[in-house]
């Protein structure tokens, strides 16, 4: 799609009116943090896909209320190249090793009813089809941090 340059703080603003509904029913709170000065470049619908994703997923794992945390700031990726990195942060369920390792598969999904599995796999393809990066960290019972790594556009 129709690629442009933008702060990414912007986007992830941009997607809490989408969750409002779900964030009010679990009784999550939402602190975001924006310092990044760079602009990256990336089709601003498909970032967003990939953030709604993203908080919808953490969303899912706090049914018990908790902190979303959200941020973007200046970082440098792979080869010092210099870009910008996104948090998206929950303080849910955690996931152990075994399914960590399987979350980026298409259609894996631990969902009984709302999962098609496809959200992180197509998000991973998004975000390499860019020259970025995601990764994760999560521990059981603790939280899950998602981080994207975005070059700066030139
Ligand atoms: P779906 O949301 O349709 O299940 P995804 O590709 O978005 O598909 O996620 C795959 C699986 O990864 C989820 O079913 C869940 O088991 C796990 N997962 C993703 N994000 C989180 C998170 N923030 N906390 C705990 N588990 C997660
Ligand atoms: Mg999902």
């Amino acid at each position: 799609g129709y690629v442009e340059r933008y702060e990414p703080g912007g986007v992830i603003a941009d997607c809490l009116p989408l969750v409002q509904h779900l964030l009010n029913k679990s009784e999550i709170e939402v602190r975001q943090t924006r310092s990044e000065t760079r602009l990256v470049l990336m089709n601003r619908t498909e970032l967003q896909q990939v953030l709604v994703n993203l908080i919808v997923n953490a969303i899912h794992a706090m049914p018990d209320g908790g902190t979303l945390t959200l941020v973007s700031m200046d970082a440098a990726g792979p080869g010092e190249s210099p870009g910008v990195r996104i948090e998206v942060a929950d303080t849910g369920t955690g996931m152990a090793p075994d399914v960590v390792a399987k979350i980026f598969d298409p259609f894996f999904t631990t969902k009984r009813r709302e999962g098609t599995g496809l959200g992180l796999s197509i998000s991973r393809t998004l975000i390499d089809r860019q020259g970025g990066r995601i990764s994760v960290e999560s521990e059981p019972g603790k939280g899950t941090r998602f981080t994207i790594w975005l070059p700066e556009a030139d």
